[in-house]
């Protein structure tokens, strides 16, 4: 457990801000979390050849953790985690909380504006609390859907658009769940990462919640319609 005093500014301990240009390490973050949404879209869609999207998706996930942690780690001295944007003179970063990281990996500082050290502790002591059932709520119907592309794939009969349903519905509801940590959490100093952070550094957590918010809501309604159709009560 760090010792270090939380709410002072953060500049004394970080590398000077103009080692990095805001306005391309911002684009660069944008593209990396473009990944996200094409590796959705091999998985949910699956087009044709089926086996050639499943490997492209796997392979685009695997891949991507390669990119996105350099980036975390280049930029998290530079960024709020909450707005995603770059520190300034007028607009300092502060310690907002430490994030203890799985295995090996040492704890991590994350920085936010002052006005955003708040949200940004509520949020990751909610995701820590609700960790298991959003593991849970995500992987479960990730290997579900996973699986019966495999299956289809090798021939062994056609359960995706079934997979595909349970998956939009669970992930939908998972990241709802999620998103209620800005209101929900504690406002913790000292959280526990649920998943990888280096995802959240791409656009900053607020845009990342209402990205996952607005697709969370399709995606409910989708998976939802089509599970209330099977069970006869939506015609
Ligand atoms: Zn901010």
């Amino acid at each position: 457990m760090s010792e270090r005093r939380l709410n002072t500014p953060a500049s004394s301990t970080a590398p000077a801000a103009s080692t990095i240009a805001p306005r391309r390490a911002t684009v660069l973050g944008v593209v990396l979390f473009l990944f996200i949404p094409v590796v959705l879209v091999l998985f949910v869609a699956h087009p044709a050849p089926v086996a050639g999207s499943l490997a492209a998706g796997l392979l685009l996930m695997v891949g991507h953790r390669f990119l996105a942690r350099p980036y975390m780690l280049a930029t998290r001295p530079h960024k709020c985690i909450w707005c995603n944007r770059f520190f300034s003179e007028r607009r300092p970063g502060q310690l907002a909380l430490v994030l203890a990281q799985g295995g090996d990996a040492p704890a991590l500082d994350l920085l936010a504006c002052a006005a955003h050290v708040d949200p940004a502790r509520r949020f990751f002591a909610f995701v820590e609390r609700c960790r298991q059932p959003l593991r849970i709520g995500i992987g479960l119907p990730l290997g579900l859907l996973l699986g019966s592309l495999v299956a289809f794939s090798a021939g062994l009969g056609d359960r995706t658009e079934s997979a595909t349903a349970l998956f939009r519905l669970a992930v939908g509801l998972s990241v709802h769940l999620a998103a209620l940590g800005p209101w929900l959490g504690a406002p913790r100093e000292h959280s526990r990462a649920a998943f990888p952070v280096h995802n959240f550094y791409l656009l900053g957590v607020r845009a990342i919640l209402w990205i996952f918010r607005l697709v969370g809501i399709w995606w409910i309604v989708a998976g939802g319609s089509y599970w209330l159709k099977a069970a006869g009560l939506l015609q």
